[in-house]
């Protein structure tokens, strides 16, 4: 029952709950595939890009940072595949 006594003021901020859509939310975030640095947010460290689903995005947003990504691959903006070094 105690569960909300560490900062009763904090702003709910669960995430994986109640995604939205970035770029929706933000409208002054744009998608452009010359920011990799926008679009790292949405890929994995090795470079695969997030699903919608998992990053939250809406399915129009989605396709145009795929597209994005993939655009910026293509002028190596982005990695296709960075490699794990083994440790
Ligand atoms: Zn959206």
């Amino acid at each position: 029952m105690a569960q909300n006594r560490m900062a009763p003021n904090k702003r709910k901020r669960l995430f994986r709950r109640k995604k939205v859509c970035r770029f929706c939310a933000d409208s002054s975030i744009a998608i452009d595939y010359k920011d990799p640095q926008t679009l790292r947010f949405f890929t994995t460290e090795r470079g695969k890009i997030i699903p919608g689903r998992v990053s939250g995005n809406c399915a129009k947003h989605q396709r145009k940072l795929t597209a994005a990504i993939k655009r910026a691959r293509t002028i190596a903006l982005m990695p296709y595949a960075a490699t794990l070094s083994h440790y």
